[in-house]
């Protein structure tokens, strides 16, 4: 899989989002029509969204085993 400069204009995937899409999630055996298409914000809102849960997974694991540290 990898990310993709648009070559075309087409419009962001994510729900109401009114932008350009900017990027394309390039992914063996998916037809061109079927990737998944988005603009820089919404890339990056999810971006930061991953690594927020990333973090919060951790620290509830450390709670769960009982680490205080
Ligand atoms: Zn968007």
């Amino acid at each position: 899989m990898r990310l993709e400069k648009m070559p075309i204009r087409l419009k962001c995937d994510n729900g109401c989002c009114e932008n350009f899409a900017e990027f394309q999630v390039v992914r063996k055996g998916t037809p061109a029509s079927a990737r998944l298409r988005l603009c820089r914000n919404c890339l990056k809102e999810l971006s930061r969204l991953y690594e927020e849960s990333v973090k919060t997974e951790a620290q509830n694991v450390g709670t769960n085993l009982g680490n205080g540290d």
